[in-house]
């Protein structure tokens, strides 16, 4: 039986017209299977591939050119190896992406990375929430879902769709709910313990409640809460200034903010933010993308670490949003090129794994010294109430 995303089967890649091609900035595996089946091949084009290739203990990942980008990758921005060859001979890696897929004995998962701007295009175009429904093959008996070992899961993570996308509450107060409820209830996910994890969720009312009761006694004067904000998003310049990804020159990053001291920066970041307005049309987008992401990341809940880097990177990815992507880059919410941009920076996090070791935690340690989780919950609701 298949679990899958409701827009699961609405992607198709748009190939040579993507504007940011996956197969560029990132590490491309090539798995057992398909070296073997290069190194089969005699003809001249397969003696260039596996000059391409960089070899190690088991397997190989593509030789990328300096400008980062796959080296069977044309001006056309279309596959050499497919072109020669077919898809038979790309990759697990190339022919997965940008599918997700956790397979368990009962049932397989399907849905998709957020790192390609064409999955970001069917998001920002869907018109009902982001939902999960199931599919049998012909043949196959239907599962019951709450006979699955990952109940548990399946229940945490339908329930933080349901709430991410209720307009009934800011989605601030919503993020700030799923990363409380998702903290607390690790153990039972760990545990496979149905009963405890719907009791758990049984009390959201109390999750939202105890929510705006703890932004009430937070400290979030423009003295804490301003320096923090500034920090993480000069944390996530500096990081992606020290990549090469930026020089790829089909962003338009702002060169002269690393040319201005630290103060300066904060400065202008704070000055954008002030005049930032987020729109009703930016929030419905937000939420049906920290829903796909929660769909997507679904598998990693099965460890008390993936709990919580999945719910901080949902955090993250939203502030990032709001507060980095339009800061310098003058381009219109919507458009081909906005996905684009969101896609690529969520490679960079794919790529490095950065999300939360490289910027939330220094900054919030190195402006406040504070704990990671009650200012998780600061910020969170910096945007929602
Ligand atoms: S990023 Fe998405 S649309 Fe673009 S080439 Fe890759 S899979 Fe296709």
């Amino acid at each position: 039986m298949f679990l899958l995303a409701d827009y699961y089967d609405s992607f198709s890649c748009v190939g040579g017209s993507c504007l940011n091609t996956c197969c560029a900035g990132w590490q491309i595996e090539v798995d057992s299977q398909t070296l073997d089946m290069y190194r089969e091949k005699s003809d001249s084009f397969s003696e260039y591939v596996r000059a391409n290739l960089i070899y190690s203990e088991g397997g190989a990942k593509v030789r990328l050119t300096e400008e980062r980008r796959c080296p069977f990758l044309n001006s056309e921005n279309l596959c050499d190896i497919y072109t020669h060859w077919g898809d038979t001979y790309m990759g697990d890696t190339c022919c997965a992406f940008p599918r997700i897929i956790w397979q368990t004995p009962e049932v397989t998962l399907l849905a998709h990375s957020l790192s390609c701007e064409e999955v970001l295009r069917i998001l920002f175009a869907k018109v009902s929430p982001v939902a999960l429904c199931s599919e049998i093959a012909e043949g196959e008996k239907e599962i019951a879902l709450d006979t699955l070992p990952n109940y548990s899961i399946y229940q945490f993570v339908l329930w933080s769709l349901e709430m991410l996308q209720d307009t009934s509450h800011t989605f601030g107060e919503a993020l700030a709910a799923v990363v409380s409820m998702g903290l607390k209830s690790q153990t039972a996910m760990q545990s496979h313990d149905m009963e405890g994890m719907d009791n758990l969720l049984k009390q959201s009312d109390r999750v939202l409640s105890d929510v705006r009761r703890g932004y009430d006694v937070i400290d979030k004067s423009e003295r804490v809460v301003e320096p923090l904000i500034a920090s993480i998003v000069d944390s996530f310049w500096q990081m992606v200034h020290s990549r090469d990804s930026y020089k790829q020159g089909m962003f338009y990053w702002c060169e002269d903010y690393f040319s201005w001291d630290k103060n300066t920066r904060h400065q202008k970041i704070l000055e954008h933010i002030k005049e930032y307005k987020v729109s009703a049309a930016h929030i419905t987008f937000y939420r049906k993308l920290s829903a796909a992401f929660i769909l997507a990341q679904s598998y990693r809940f099965t460890t008390e670490e993936g709990v919580k880097n999945v719910l901080q990177s949902c955090l993250l990815n939203y502030i990032i949003l709001v507060d980095i992507l339009p800061l310098f880059w003058n381009v219109e919410f919507g458009t081909a090129e906005y996905f684009a941009r969101i896609a690529h920076i969520g490679r960079i996090f794919e790529y490095t794994g950065g999300w939360i070791n490289d910027i939330l935690a220094p900054a919030v340690a190195g402006e406040t010294g504070a704990d990671l989780d009650t200012y998780i919950a600061v910020l969170l609701l910096r945007y929602g109430i």
